[in-house]
């Protein structure tokens, strides 16, 4: 069921990036790449994070996600207090002055400010000496051991590595990419001239990425091998600002196009940029533990072309035909993580619904596109020839859609085991399908039956199961 999730999900993707468009192409680029693309990248000389370990409990953390659930944890204290506030006042309640002039809320507004303005200025002058400070300051204690008893904060890097070539010393270090997107890079005026492309144009790209994550924790949240589907828009400079507002626009749209709620998602933007970045914001995901982020959308500048250009001694140019000059492209990114998408599907999906007569039933209300499985052909009985008109079913839907056949058990039960995978239709094959051709179709959601012609049920599967649903509330 997992992997025809992200297989779904990786193709959602990959149609309304590449195929809805004319201007981006996908590639399929390397995990191994030249040492030397991981130093241009800065990946080796910068991609840290910061680590404190708690002496009592052992335990290591990132210095800046302590900080930053500490942050949440204030930012919920105010938000329960305007809540609480806005049942006291009713009708008249003014958010904006309650906010403003409650002195608790002041309060805690200006210790959120002051614990995130020291933490973005540490973690951009890296004092690493000053984000320890910050979190002693905070009274943070470790949730394990409950103590305040920490080291002092060293950087650590995200990058494996391994050694490429047959005899030992003469075996160079070689990376596995902690993004897909330098391959991307590199490969640029490959993909450019080839697929004669004009600039603005985008590079798509889904594959693994590698991360030695300190912590890698909260399920699938953070993986140290995971999956990631980025693209990069390739622009005039001076024009970034423009497509990086337009992509934030349109991935937010993506996101909000699977039906699970609009209130489910917003953007944070960036104070602390990376090193390579001049604007950046992810989308953030309401998961069972809070607003996390599911996707990055980055304004590059030409920093990595003009890196590459510098360490390989090749020009990373485009020629303008429409100002007739040569430049370095500015870039936008938006990157995504799979795995991430997983579980955002089924923290939102997953539905614990009482039923008449005090049963009650699990469902994985998974928007029907994205379902592992599309339909279940279920016969009344084992004979009477309805398990050959069940067959007969699935050997018309199967070239499109992945589709089961259960035998097993009273209806009722194959309809949980099938609500608890997000199935979106039942279709239940009885004595008087094999008089007229017609079964009936339960639908997942509303658990509403319905009688219709089996000759149908190819075009009412695709309708409202097909990726074209969902891609055509994007164009
Ligand atoms: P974080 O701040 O959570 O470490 P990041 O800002 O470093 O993430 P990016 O480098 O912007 O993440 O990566 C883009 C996307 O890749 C993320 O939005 C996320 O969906 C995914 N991703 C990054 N790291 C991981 C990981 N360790 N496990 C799973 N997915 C990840």
């Amino acid at each position: 069921m997992g992997v025809e999730l992200k297989n779904n999900i990786k193709a959602y993707w990959w149609e309304a990036m590449t195929r809805l468009r004319e201007n981006i192409v996908g590639i399929d680029a390397a995990i191994f790449m030249h040492p030397r693309t991981w130093e241009a990248s800065g990946h080796v000389g910068a991609f840290n994070d910061p680590l404190i370990d708690n002496k009592d409990s052992k335990k290591r953390y990132r210095a800046d996600v302590l900080l930053e659930d500490h942050i949440a944890k204030i930012e919920e204290k105010i938000e329960k207090e305007v809540e609480k506030a806005r049942k006291r006042f009713g009708e008249s309640f003014d958010e904006a002055q309650y906010r403003s002039t409650s002195p608790r809320v002041v309060e805690l507004q200006a210790e959120r400010d002051r614990i995130n303005e020291r933490m973005v200025n540490a973690l951009t002058n890296n004092d690493l000496a000053e984000l320890r400070q910050v979190i002693i300051d905070a009274e943070i204690v470790d949730p394990v051991s409950g103590t305040r008893n920490w080291t002092d904060v060293r950087q650590f890097n995200l990058m494996f590595d391994t050694k490429m070539g047959s005899v030992a010393e003469g075996a160079g270090t070689v990376y596995l990419r902690p993004e897909t997107a330098q391959g991307i890079f590199v490969n640029f005026l490959n993909v450019q001239k080839t697929g004669r492309m004009k600039i603005p144009f985008g590079i798509a790209q889904i594959g693994k990425a590698f991360r030695n994550e300190i912590v890698a924790r909260q399920f699938i949240f953070r993986m140290r091998e995971f999956e990631q589907m980025e693209m990069q828009f390739f622009v005039r400079p001076g024009e970034e600002m423009k497509w990086y507002e337009y992509w934030k626009e349109f991935r937010m749209r993506w996101h909000r196009a699977l039906g699970f709620g609009d209130e489910m998602y917003r953007f944070h933007n960036h104070e602390k940029l990376a090193h390579y970045a001049n604007a950046a914001a992810d989308v953030e995901f309401r998961f069972p533990f809070g607003f996390k982020e599911v996707e990055g959308i980055h304004s590059r500048t030409d920093f990595d072309l003009t890196q590459h250009q510098t360490f390989s001694g090749r020009k990373m140019q485009y020629f303008d035909p429409e100002t007739g000059e040569n430049y370095v492209p500015y870039v936008v990114e938006t990157s995504i993580g799979v795995d991430r998408m997983v579980l955002q599907v089924l923290s939102a999906a997953y539905t614990e619904e009482a039923l008449e007569g005090g049963e009650s039933r699990v469902v994985m209300r998974i928007p029907a596109p994205l379902a592992p499985v599309k339909a279940a052909v279920l016969p009344l009985v084992k004979k009477d020839g309805l398990p050959e008109i069940a067959r007969g079913i699935i050997d018309a839907l199967k070239f499109d859609h992945n589709v089961q056949y259960d035998e097993k058990d009273s209806n009722g039960k194959r309809y949980r085991r099938q609500d608890a995978i997000g199935t979106p239709f039942c279709i239940t094959v009885d004595h008087q399908s094999a008089e007229d051709g017609t079964v009936t179709i339960r639908r997942r959601d509303t658990m509403s039956q319905e009688r219709v012609a089996i000759a149908d049920l190819p075009a009412i599967i695709g309708r409202e199961a097909g990726l074209r649903a969902l891609l055509e509330k994007l164009s």
